[in-house]
């Protein structure tokens, strides 16, 4: 088993490390946050909401405003990807190649479908004077 300490060296380098790929500034308060999404090494998906829960939780003492505005400059610098799935619900994932992902509506958690699994045959023409900035492909679950 890990050591506590050596646990938390890797969280935290990780951690700056990511922020470090982002060429962000590593605040205190977006450090705890990256240690948050990165700190294990494995990828996430977060509402600012659950997010700020987790931070809270941790001791952090943070706004909710302030995790949502830290969750969009990781997306500006591409860190992170935003994915809506309500008009009014964002998720933010810390995978950023293109992937689909299920929507769980009873639980209303976002996961990642198999890309494999996914043929995009065809999609509309972008109507004149636009082009196609991302297409989000989120399939909506509910249980039977
Ligand atoms: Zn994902």
């Amino acid at each position: 088993m890990m050591e506590p300490d050596r646990m938390d060296s890797q969280t935290h380098s990780r951690g700056s490390r990511w922020l470090e790929k982002g060429d962000l500034r590593p605040t205190r308060q977006r450090l705890a946050l990256a240690e948050l999404l990165v700190g294990d090494g494995r990828n996430r998906h977060v509402t600012a909401e659950s997010l700020f829960d987790a931070a809270r939780a941790a001791g952090e003492k943070v706004s909710l405003a302030t995790v949502y505005n830290t969750l969009r400059a990781f997306c500006d610098v591409g860190l992170m990807h935003e994915i809506t799935v309500d008009g009014s619900k964002s998720y933010f994932d810390t995978r950023t190649d293109d992937h689909p992902h299920f929507y769980w509506e009873d639980t209303q958690k976002l996961t990642d479908a198999p890309t494999e699994q996914l043929r995009l045959a065809s999609i509309p023409d972008a109507p004149a004077g636009t082009e196609i900035a991302k297409v989000d492909v989120v399939i909506r679950l509910r249980r039977v």
